[in-house]
């Protein structure tokens, strides 16, 4: 899929609304529109980036920002101290389904171990 047709693209250039809670030139978060937690928030490069294996190393600071964005909406959501998750989930057996980078940051209740 290219850049053009992506969902997540159409949503950091603000032609599909979504309920926006950081951003800045590289990164985007918005409120899941299915969530499975009481905290789930997704986490978005700005750039069409299909999935994590396309990562580049000169792609590391980007990589790091979308990390440190989770963390702080861990804290500005109250999961901080009470726990939370942040899944990036990648191609088909981890039900990738919108193929543009992102990670979900989960929180506001106790997760299972090993996953589903
Ligand atoms: P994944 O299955 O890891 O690719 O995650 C895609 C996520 O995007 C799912 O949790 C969807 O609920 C979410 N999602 C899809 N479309 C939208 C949208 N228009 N606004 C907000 N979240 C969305
Ligand atoms: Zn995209």
């Amino acid at each position: 899929m290219t850049g053009e047709s992506c969902i997540f693209c159409k949503i950091a250039n603000k032609e599909i609304a979504s309920r926006i809670v950081f951003e800045d030139d590289e990164a985007l978060a918005f409120q899941d529109i299915n969530p499975q937690a009481p905290v789930h928030v997704v986490v978005i490069s700005k750039r069409h980036i299909e999935k994590l294996t396309d990562l580049k190393e000169s792609d590391a600071a980007l990589a790091g920002k979308l990390i440190l964005v989770c963390r702080d909406i861990a804290k500005t959501e109250n999961c901080e101290g009470s726990g939370y998750r942040v899944v990036i989930n990648t191609n088909r057996d981890a039900g990738q389904s919108v193929f543009h980078l992102h990670a979900h940051l989960l929180g506001g209740r106790r997760f299972v171990w090993p996953p589903g």
